[in-house]
């Protein structure tokens, strides 16, 4: 069997369906999955032990026998953990059918096959009775079905059917409940990710600024969860508005509706300053009466003690849809709806009869200026990084003439305004589709450039001379960003699309950036490498199985693929000078051969060597570059600090070396990269 997989194809620029084995797919769904970082994951296996244990015995204390539901077993985990408790039997239920597979391998491997059942149905399918799945309903519901927004996985409608139809009336739940946090805050840096700020130009008829369309500065964006790890956030970079606030919690114990609702705090702001930002988090209490307590509290909340770095649950951001002045002590109403999937917030000033207001429904964020949908967070914060926008401002001074014909090539960019106003005589901007279209004509329209510069709305390939009114391009440009990158080297589709249009570049033409080049560091990761890395056993089942199913899967194809990770939220130190590895000169068009290279990298800091980072910097001029990925060491101990708008490719080493000193370091890692100028893909090997 054969299935589609949507693809980034690096020499087209476009979102391709790709044909793979029916195994590729899953393979991917495994190796890149958040199992292992789960199984990881010390306080959160801990406690719902805890939890299950506690819930076991109070049913065995009425005296009733303790039948468990487990609705997404993945490995099987909970159900083992139940079973151990003392429960008289487990229904397993996991959709997905390789862990379903896993899962009865696991369940047999510790010996609990008599007393849990696995189903491989969602738990929406499964029956009870006599001839069905569960001879009769269960009298405990144990589930793990939170993402960072808590219901972002649907647990909410599996609930709703569970407690319908899988579950006796009065059950136990563990967790038992749920609790969603939020807190105001100001927070340019985070703001930053959501609308575009005013671009200063200081060109030769003094200054210019770039504004963004009406339609997006009052766009409420799009609902879609904004996650990270907020532990990375400095508290210099916010400043924070209210207290930590209860805004909703669901009791799992009692029959639960999934339905849209919105729910509404008031509060008194414990300083002025612009609203803009909710942060939010969740806690689970494993029980009743709260004593077991996962909580995801950022740093400034809770003790560091209670720290337990986990990826599979994060902290969320999200944006108000205009950013509104409070005054510190005069109240304020915060109110949070959401649907079955997800949750988005307004915040309206107190007024007596709006309290009283009985319906308080906001309809969820729609994105009416384009760009929340052609640019994601970190594309936002990348448009308003000043420093970087000053790279390119320089560089442009340097390579435009008055008479210059221009033409850019990147998916909605500032480069072609910027390029307008630092003189270019035209300015030629390519579009690769219906989106770029819309958002790019708002905002020329709104910085009076309709008629200055003009869209090609085609593909490279397809470029005319009647397209650029039959003038040659002495100036070619891209940052280079492209909607469909994934990893660093998609990006080199702007080295594609030159050489499509070759033919109607002048013969001294200048290409900005003039060319990339690719660079690589091995690390160590403080934490990140939890999620890639075999767990042996947890909690004293053994789940060896689930490691070698995940290790099966990343050895799928013969060369492993690194994979996109936004590093500033994942802290590293290095262990080896940067080194930069192949360069693709743009000024050249791309070559028929693929380019090779090998080499090695010498060891300089004791530690262990996980995996290699790569991220491209781009010279866009001979003095000027940008870099996406590392921008400093910044100590004696090698922390790194990275381009905090982009992600590096990560490439997790299958073993890792570890020294304790450098004398039995091995001196160097050895790599062989290889650039598959057909595919625009990269393949690596590392030796270690
Ligand atoms: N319980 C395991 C795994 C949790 S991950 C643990 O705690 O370690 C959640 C799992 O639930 C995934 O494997 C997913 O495929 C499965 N799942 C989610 N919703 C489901 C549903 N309604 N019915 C069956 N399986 C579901």
């Amino acid at each position: 069997m054969k299935t589609f997989c949507g693809r980034a194809n690096p020499t087209t620029g476009a979102l391709e369906w790709v044909e793979e084995d029916e195994d590729y797919d899953y393979h991917q769904e495994i190796a890149r999955s958040r199992y292992a970082d789960m199984l990881h994951d010390e306080d959160r296996n801990m406690k719902y032990y805890q939890g299950i244990r506690a819930a076991v015995s109070r049913v065995k204390g009425r005296g009733e026998k303790a039948i468990v539901l487990d609705i997404g077993t993945g490995t099987g985990l909970l159900s083992m953990m139940a079973a151990s408790a003392g429960a008289d039997f487990c229904y397993a239920i996991e959709v997905f059918k390789p862990m379903a597979n896993a899962a009865v391998k696991i369940v047999e491997e510790n010996g609990f096959r008599d007393k849990i059942k696995v189903i491989n149905k969602h738990s929406t399918e499964v029956t009870v009775g006599p001839d069905g799945d569960m001879q009769c309903r269960a009298n405990i519901l144990v589930t793990e079905l939170f993402d960072t927004e808590l219901i972002g996985e649907g647990a909410l409608p599996t609930y709703e059917h569970a407690h319908k139809y899988l579950v006796q009336e009065g059950c136990e739940a563990v967790p038992h409940r749920a609790t969603v946090y939020v807190q105001l805050v100001e927070s340019r840096r985070m703001w930053s990710w959501n609308k575009l700020f005013p671009v200063r130009v200081e060109t030769e008829d003094g200054e210019k600024i770039i504004v963004s369309p009406s339609e997006m500065e009052n766009c409420p964006g799009v609902p879609s969860v904004c996650d990270i790890q907020l532990n990375q956030m400095p508290s210099s970079d916010f400043t924070i508005l209210s207290e930590v606030l209860t805004m909703f919690s669901v009791d799992f114990s009692k029959p639960v509706r999934s339905a849209s609702t919105c729910y509404r705090v008031q509060l008194e702001p414990v300083k002025s300053g612009k609203a803009q930002i909710v942060l939010s988090w969740w806690d689970i209490d494993m029980d009743p009466s709260g004593t077991i307590n996962c909580t995801m509290a950022p740093y400034w909340v809770k003790p560091t003690s209670a720290f337990q770095w986990r990826d599979h649950w994060m902290q969320c951001v999200y944006f108000l849809p205009n950013e509104e002045w409070v005054l510190q002590g005069e109240k304020v109403l915060l109110t949070a709806c959401r649907d079955e999937y997800s949750v988005w917030y307004t915040l309206q000033k107190a007024r007596e009869e709006e309290e009283n207001k009985a319906d308080v429904r906001v309809e969820s964020p729609v994105c009416r200026c384009q760009a929340h949908l052609l640019w994601n967070r970190p594309r936002f914060g990348e448009l308003n990084d000043q420093n970087r926008t000053r790279q390119y401002i320089k560089s442009l001074m340097n390579v435009l003439r008055t008479d210059s014909i221009c033409l850019c090539i990147s998916d909605g960019s500032l480069l072609p305004v910027l390029a307008h106003y630092l003189g270019a005589e035209k300015v030629q901007y390519f579009l690769l589709g219906w989106f770029f279209f819309c958002c790019s004509s708002l905002f020329f329209k709104a910085n009076h450039l309709e008629d200055k510069i003009k869209i090609v709305e085609t593909r490279p390939e397809l470029l005319a001379s009647s397209h650029l009114e039959d003038k040659k391009i002495s100036v070619l440009i891209g940052e280079p960003f492209f909607t469909t990158s994934l990893l660093p080297w998609h990006n080199l589709y702007f080295w594609y699309a030159r050489t499509a249009v070759s033919e109607h570049l002048a013969s001294d033409v200048t290409v900005l950036p003039q060319c990339a080049a690719l660079h690589m560091m091995i690390v160590e990761f403080q934490d990140l490498w939890r999620i890639r890395s075999p767990c042996g056993t947890c909690e004293g089942f053994d789940v060896q199985t689930m490691d070698d199913m995940i290790k099966n899967s990343l050895n799928f194809r013969e060369s492993k693929e690194a994979e996109p990770h936004p590093l500033w939220e994942y802290p590293c130190k290095s262990l080896s000078d940067p080194q930069e590895v192949l360069l693709f000169d743009f000024r050249k068009t791309v070559p028929q051969h693929c380019l090779s290279t090998e080499g090695s990298v010498n060891l300089l800091r004791k530690g262990k060597s996980h995996g290699a980072v790569l991220w491209m910097e781009y010279h866009l001029t001979a003095d000027i570059s940008v870099s996406t990925g590392l921008t400093q060491i910044s100590n004696e101990k090698g922390n790194c600090e990275w381009n905090p708008h982009c992600k590096q490719a990560v490439y997790f080493f299958s073993s890792v070396i570890e020294s304790e000193t450098l004398a039995d370091l091995p001196t160097a890692v050895t790599y062989t990269i290889n650039f598959d100028t057909k595919t625009g893909e990269i393949a690596m090997d590392f030796k270690l």
